[in-house]
């Protein structure tokens, strides 16, 4: 019995009441089963011709994507073994920023591929070492195979931004051209040289998003947009050439904490209290304004009272700034943070040729731009709805971490499923190499890789066994090497003349990151869960699939 210990011919309970308990092969068929589900729920939104998926949440909002992690967050999975599925995306997302959809797809089928194996009484840990050896190849195989580009490659940097934003339904037509351009615009003005190595901070470039307007309103802003209000009426709505100061600390008198009383007892000593007040805030007003500053944003609060003399003397200011958002100001406009007013000077102030509050859809927003060669800069994504703008800003998010990985790693591959079937033709000749049982794992490897390339010729409606078969000839040529598949011709054809090319880093990740997860969820062979987690009848996943590996529907 699943939680008993045997002891001189008495059973013992060493589990809690309600603990469930799944052993050996029991546990690894639910897992594989789980896990060939998450897959097969993300396979079909693979590649520009992939489908989205609509998602709903608790509270009736919707989400409308097509990008792997957003879909297996927004599920909320509650197997563990799905949730070891979800931390794959999340790795992915985190690591790269795209190819999530890929790296969960390939989790998914290293694991059913394993449970054949498994059927086949290999042992998991023989699996295990011949995909651990298999992933090492294919790190070694992609180093050797890909292309190189720098920074100054624009034009390439730009298909690569414009392929991995094509799949999300903003992607089409000249707009994926348009933010393609914008994306690497704003990767080129961030990155950074540091001892000969190009450096991408991506914290730096903000993705602001408004619905209204269109997708094609999407903009690049050399600086900073601030979603806050200017804080008084009064104030220019429009600062040319401004002076910018950072200030971390409050325009407010601090009120007292303690329980300190003060005791006024008649109104002159009122008039007095309150007069200090004002002199201390119009001394706080001063010390900003002898800086030279006319444009201050402030981390903290700022007083009705200081507002007024602020307004007074022209000056523009923000308050309540976040942290993040004076980081960025700071690095755009190169203003250091002040956390006294005591301590700023004019050296102090940064620079932005335009700060200027603009109504967006009804609401106020503060933009600094026009900065000189800015280390920080914001994208802008609009769009009609607020479905379509949440769907512009995930795609720009993923052509951002495409360009930064490529410009980072300097490499590049050819995508559009050849990737995968060159690695794949290696695999197969290595594993031969390796022979033993190991090898075994190894074609399961290689056959794992060409679901990408599956996949895709399915969503493009090829006959499915005639394209691999295709492929695998081509790529046994040495010419063949990007052969893959033309989605939006339904065609065999040469990915990297097509421009259908995505950086290396993501293929790395994917495979790293799966390989992994698939070797963490065979290791185990004992399952145990306090609470009555696990679906009734022991078994069997979310896809409610039976306990055998089968994983459904997958081929
Ligand atoms: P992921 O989340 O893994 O990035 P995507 O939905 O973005 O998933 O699809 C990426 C896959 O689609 C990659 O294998 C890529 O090479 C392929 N792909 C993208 N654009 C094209 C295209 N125009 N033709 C063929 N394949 C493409
Ligand atoms: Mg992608």
């Amino acid at each position: 019995m699943a939680g008993e210990a045997q002891f001189g011919g008495q059973s013992v309970l060493i589990l809690p009441e309600g603990a469930q308990r799944l052993l050996g092969r029991d546990a690894q068929r639910t897992n594989i089963a789980v896990a060939c589900a998450i897959g097969n729920i993300v396979r079909t939104t693979l590649g520009p011709r992939g489908m989205d998926k609509m998602l709903v949440s608790e509270m009736g909002d919707i989400v409308i994507t097509n990008d792997g992690a957003t879909i297996l967050e927004e599920m909320n999975v509650e197997h563990p073994a799905a949730k070891i599925m979800v931390e794959i995306a999340k790795t992915q997302d985190k690591e790269v920023g795209d190819g999530t959809t890929t790296a969960v797809m390939l989790g998914g089928e290293l694991l059913k591929r394993a449970g054949e194996l498994l059927d086949q009484d290999i042992h998991p840990s023989t699996i295990i070492r011949g995909y651990k050896r298999a992933a090492g190849y294919c790190e070694k195989i992609l180093r050797n195979i890909s292309y190189k580009v720098t920074l100054e490659d624009t034009e390439t940097l730009e298909k690569i931004a414009s392929i991995s934003m094509g799949s999300k339904t903003v992607g089409f037509g000249n707009v994926k051209d348009k933010l393609g351009k914008l994306v690497v615009s704003a990767v080129k003005q961030v990155a950074e040289r540091k001892d000969g190595k190009v450096v991408v901070d991506d914290d730096f470039i903000k993705v602001e998003k408004k619905e209204g307007g269109d997708i094609d309103d999407t903009q690049l802003i050399n600086g900073v947009l601030i979603d806050k209000e200017v804080v008084h009426p009064g104030m220019p709505k429009k600062v040319e050439n401004a002076k910018i100061a950072l200030v971390d600390s409050a325009l407010e008198i601090e009120k007292t904490e303690t329980d300190a009383k003060i005791e006024i007892t008649s109104p002159e000593q009122m008039e007095a209290f309150l007069k200090q007040e004002e002199k201390m805030l119009r001394e706080m007003v001063e010390k900003i304004a002898a800086s030279g500053a006319n444009v201050v944003f402030c981390q903290k609060g700022i007083d009705d009272v200081a507002q007024h003399f602020l307004a007074k003397k022209g000056l523009v200011a923000v308050r309540r700034v976040k942290k993040s958002d004076m980081e960025k100001l700071a690095k755009a406009t190169g203003a250091k943070v002040a956390t006294s007013l005591d301590d700023l000077t004019a050296k102090d102030l940064g620079y932005a040729g335009l700060v200027e509050e603009r109504k967006i859809a009804g609401e106020q927003m503060v933009f600094v731009e026009k900065c000189k060669d800015p280390k920080s800069v914001t994208i802008f994504v609009r769009a009609s709805t607020e479905q379509v703008v949440n769907e512009g800003e995930r795609a720009i998010v993923d052509g951002i971490g495409a360009v930064s990985s490529a410009v980072e790693e300097g490499e590049y591959v050819a995508g559009g499923g050849s990737i995968e079937m060159q690695l794949a033709t290696e695999l197969r000749k290595y594993a031969t190499e390796t022979g033993g049982r190991e090898q075994l794992a190894i074609q399961a490897f290689a056959d794992t890789l060409e679901i990408v390339p599956r996949t895709l010729s399915e969503s493009a409606g090829m006959d499915v066994i005639d394209t691999l078969a295709e492929l695998r000839t081509r790529h046994k040529r040495a010419d063949g090497r990007d052969a893959g598949v033309d989605v939006y011709n339904s065609k065999i054809a040469d990915m990297k003349k097509l421009g259908v090319i995505e950086p290396t880093k993501v293929k790395t990740q994917a495979i790293a990151s799966a390989s992994e997860a698939a070797a963490m969820l065979l290791r185990i062979d004992d399952m145990i869960s306090a609470k009555a987690r696990m679906p009734a009848g022991g078994p069997g996943g979310p896809g409610g699939m039976p306990g055998g590996m089968g994983g459904g529907d997958y081929e």
